[in-house]
């Protein structure tokens, strides 16, 4: 395939527990697909939730991907060093009357939502969108936790029609889909325990990395609708979109840290080699 520019691919996982099968697969399917391009494969480690991702995470990321037979340009960039660029977007979202301080908690949010968001998460009912300057700004200075919505209606307004690139994992045919970012309803951009949140910091680095291709598992292929919807309020290019399978357990369900499934760490230890994880997961020796 040629490319007018070198196609720049990433692999983005967050270091709040240990890498197992799944990442595994996402990471050499991104790695695949920039040999196929001849781009380059990054990597970049989400840890925005400064409470839950630990700095011992992030090193055995690295060790189990180099382990994997995976490299990439060093230093792998940090979410945590860039808390002031998500800042300064979230002020230009503020400043154009885009974003809203919400207060709800979970629950008073779980207690007023009448339908779920394409997570299953409660869909925000749009409680705090018009609270009132003065209001927000006592209860803020309250010390009042707040978070930062986006407000939906207005910015699907403001962006008009959108359409994502959608690359197929298998042959890469490229085509087009619309977004549906309203599906989501107002969604948190700046947390109450972290300057961003992940739509937001996902969409700013995918852009300051000048990333061509994001690859990623399909739990993320509703998520990029707020992401085309951001990059457009931005004026930021937008990627191709390649959503890859999740990679089944033996039970069929979904691997997941939660649910205890074995690490790659664990594989190791059972004595599993790095070309047996490969080969178990469709992929060759490194080249
Ligand atoms: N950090 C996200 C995760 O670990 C992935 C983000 C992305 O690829 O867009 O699920």
């Amino acid at each position: 395939m040629a490319w007018l520019s070198q196609p720049i691919l990433r692999f983005a996982p967050s270091p709040n527990g240990r890498l197992h099968l799944g990442h595994a697969y996402s990471a050499l399917f991104t790695r695949r697909w920039a040999e196929r391009m001849g781009g380059i494969f990054l990597l970049r480690i989400e840890d925005i939730d400064t409470a839950r991702c630990k700095p011992e995470f992030t090193e055995a990321i690295f060790k189990d991907l180099n382990w994997l037979g995976l490299h990439w340009p060093e230093p792998a960039w940090r979410q945590s060093t860039r808390f002031d660029a998500y800042r300064s977007a979230a002020d230009d979202l503020r400043k154009r009357n885009l974003l809203y301080p919400c207060f709800c908690t979970r629950a008073e949010i779980a207690g007023a939502a009448a339908r779920t968001d394409p997570d299953g998460a409660p869909f925000y009912p749009g409680t705090c969108r018009n609270i009132g300057a003065a209001e927000a700004t006592r209860r803020m200075g309250a010390g009042e936790p707040v978070q930062w919505r986006l407000n939906m209606d207005a910015a699907t307004e403001l962006a008009g029609p959108l359409a994502i690139s959608e690359m197929h994992p298998d042959n890469g045919a490229i085509g087009e889909r619309p977004a549906d970012p309203a599906r989501w309803g107002d969604v948190v951009l700046v947390r109450k325990d972290t300057p961003t949140s992940y739509h937001l910091s996902v969409v700013i680095d995918d852009s300051a990395q000048a990333i061509s291709h994001v690859t990623r598992g399909r739990d993320l292929y509703a998520a990029t609708d707020v992401h085309r919807l951001l990059q457009a309020l931005f004026g930021l290019h937008s990627p191709v979109y390649c959503h890859h399978d999740l990679i089944a357990d033996e039970d069929a369900a979904k691997l997941s840290k939660s649910r205890g499934s074995p690490t790659l760490a664990d594989m190791r230890e059972a004595g599993w080699t790095a070309d047996a994880v490969r080969a178990r997961l469709g992929f060759g020796p490194p080249s």
